[in-house]
């Protein structure tokens, strides 16, 4: 019987590794990447043997495709290293079925689900040093998937590379953030590539971003695109509000992305019977719940940063600033979520593997 070439994995150990040179107390996120890096290529209508290799730059044609069209996607995932120094990764199968209906979505081929989990792990373990223990310390995963093939020809490319990178990360924490409530700009629209982890959703969320920065604002909270109404996402966050002891998420849609974090989240509330509604919440009444009082927490949920609390924000002139909690719902909810991560607490739901 033949062998299928993604079957077994080409393998070239570094001769070195960087490890001693990282400073592991002041990591800047995404910066510092491990020692090896995977990749495999789609070609002919078929995926070739994936081949971890030393960490290194590689050469491109100038008229890649992806350079001039954007046919990239990818995703974000973390492996926690806990006391005994068993590794674990949090609910790998979301992140690859989101891959692929991303794939899907920007009319690439989707990956076999051997060749990204095999992949994350023969990478894990070729790295595990880089997994560093403790609440907090983590290795951030970035699957991705450019298009190689060349030619400035704005159509689907007959070549892909799937890619996996790794980078040491430090529990992420922005300082206090304050968030400005889109007016004018918009991250996704019906019909748009808001749900799929396409490249171009962040390069066009950079400049509203910037122009939000300028005015105080670390980041913007997403509305619709057709009416500037309804809350959506928090930067590149879902987003949660808590107005008198209920806890609000949109509805994943065409134009939201179905974060790993929230659908947890959302799970993890039923468990503990904390009040619940996914629905939209309007900009009037967040704007009227600031007003009476009633609106207690805005945090935003995504692997990156956990959950990341808001302590306030601005709509059209005015800037509103939450209340100070006594144990805040989002700091709770973290709590239970890295617990699980780092195996401190028993996953009950079966969320590490
Ligand atoms: N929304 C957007 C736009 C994102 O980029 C992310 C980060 N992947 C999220 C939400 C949160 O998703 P997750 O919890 O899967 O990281």
């Amino acid at each position: 019987m033949s062998q299928n070439p993604t079957d077994t994995f080409s393998v070239t150990k570094a001769e070195t590794s960087k490890i001693a040179s990282v400073d592991f107390e002041n990591l800047a996120f995404g910066n510092v990447f491990t020692d090896h890096m995977l990749y495999c290529d789609f070609t002919d209508g078929q995926w070739g043997t994936p081949v971890i290799t030393p960490y290194a730059p590689m050469p491109m044609d100038p008229s890649s495709r992806v350079f001039h069209y954007g046919q990239a996607i990818f995703e974000g995932m973390k492996a926690y290293k806990d006391e005994q120094d068993a590794i674990w990764l949090f609910r790998p199968d979301q992140n690859l079925d989101r891959f692929n209906k991303s794939a899907v979505r920007l009319a690439m081929p989707e990956v076999p689900e051997h060749i990204f989990m095999e992949g994350l792990k023969q990478l894990i373990n070729l790295d595990k040093e880089w997994v560093k223990k403790g609440k907090g310390n983590s290795l951030y995963l970035r699957p991705f998937m450019i298009a190689t093939g060349h030619g400035v020809i704005a159509s689907p490319s007959a070549q892909y590379r799937f890619m996996i990178i790794m980078s040491p990360a430090k529990s992420y924490y922005q300082g206090e953030v304050k968030v400005l409530i889109a007016e004018h700009y918009s991250r996704a629209a019906n019909g748009g590539i808001g749900a799929a982890k396409a490249a171009g959703n962040y390069s066009a969320q950079f400049y509203p971003t910037r122009l939000a920065n300028e005015q105080g604002y670390q980041q913007v909270i997403w509305t619709d695109d057709a009416t500037h109404t309804k809350l959506e996402e928090a930067g590149t966050m879902n987003v949660f509000f808590k107005i008198n002891d209920t806890l609000y998420t949109a509805p994943t849609s065409e134009r939201i992305l179905d974060g790993v974090t929230r659908k947890s989240i959302l799970e993890l509330v039923k468990r503990d019977n904390i009040k619940l509604e996914v629905r939209s919440v309007l900009v009037e009444e967040l704007l009227t719940a600031a007003n009476d009082g009633s609106l207690k927490e805005i945090f935003g949920a995504g692997t990156a940063a956990v959950i990341n609390p808001i302590v306030g924000f601005a709509y059209q002139d005015t800037y509103y600033e939450l209340p100070k909690q006594e144990n805040p719902i989002a700091l709770q909810i973290k709590d239970k979520l890295t617990n699980i991560q780092h195996k401190l607490a028993e996953d009950t739901f079966g969320w590490t593997v």
